[in-house]
């Protein structure tokens, strides 16, 4: 489903990413971890067709990456989502609904199912006046909203409370017992050992290790791996 090919970022002189290289499966989850600074961002940005590689390819479902039907077929999450402060979430649903096309039946009952799954309370709120764990809802609601078969999740969990926490790790777990594709950054391995089937290990701009999580602790070793996933 998602093939990645000595993708490369330089800004400026500075090498972000440097010649990644992976591919997910139909239906898995792939974690990619690794500490600030260390690419997760930059690659999943030019995956999502977001930002433009220097060099590499990147193809979600034979498309390539920022090809128009590879978009309606893709979910983004950013780490931190723009949200429209005055509007309330099914405004803002509403509002990419059409962006997306979705008619209005549908995108009425998808809004109402997602967010009664993530159970978000008080949706005529104003989105500037929810909390941090409740405005992520809302953006996980809306990376949904064309019904994708691929997700891309930038670091989902980042700095919710331990609740909160759980509670997009699981849901997004359902999503993949769904079918969805995904792909999720994390600093933390504790949010990609429960769901993720491989990983790949970011540092300094590469993939210094993938494969199962079983595999990876087997070859390199239980201190040199948690050494980059803690
Ligand atoms: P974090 O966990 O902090 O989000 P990350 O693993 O997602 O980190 P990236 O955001 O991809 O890492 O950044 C990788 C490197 O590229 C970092 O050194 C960062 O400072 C640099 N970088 C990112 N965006 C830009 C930019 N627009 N211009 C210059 N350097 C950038």
């Amino acid at each position: 489903m998602i093939e990645v090919r000595d993708l490369r970022k330089e800004y400026g002189g500075f090498t972000a990413v440097e010649g990644s290289s992976f591919t997910v499966d139909s239906g898995e989850v792939f974690g990619i971890i690794g500490p600030n600074g260390a690419g997760k961002t930059t690659t999943l940005k030019m995956l999502a067709g977001l930002l433009e590689p220097t060099d590499g390819t990147a193809r979600v479902a034979g498309y390539e990456a920022g090809d128009s039907e590879m978009r309606r077929r893709l979910g983004f999450l950013p780490e931190e989502s723009p949200l429209y402060e005055e509007m309330t979430p099914l405004s803002y649903l509403q509002f990419f609904a059409d962006l997306y096309d979705v008619p209005d039946h549908v995108a009425e009952e998808r809004i109402h199912d997602t967010l009664d799954e993530l159970d978000l309370q008080h949706r005529d709120r104003q989105l500037g006046d929810m909390s941090k764990g409740m405005k992520r809802k809302v953006a996980i609601s809306r990376s949904l909203i064309n019904d994708p078969d691929v997700l891309i999740y930038d670091e989902p969990a980042s700095g919710l409370d331990p609740l909160t926490t759980n509670y997009v790790i699981d849901f997004t777990s359902d999503l993949s017992q769904d079918g969805k594709t995904i792909v999720f950054s994390a600093h933390n391995l504790y949010h990609v050992e429960s769901i993720c089937d491989r990983v790949a290990i970011m540092n300094q701009g590469e993939i210094v290790a993938q494969g199962a999580l079983d595999e990876l602790r087997e070859e390199h070793g239980t201190t040199e791996y948690h050494v980059y996933t803690t």
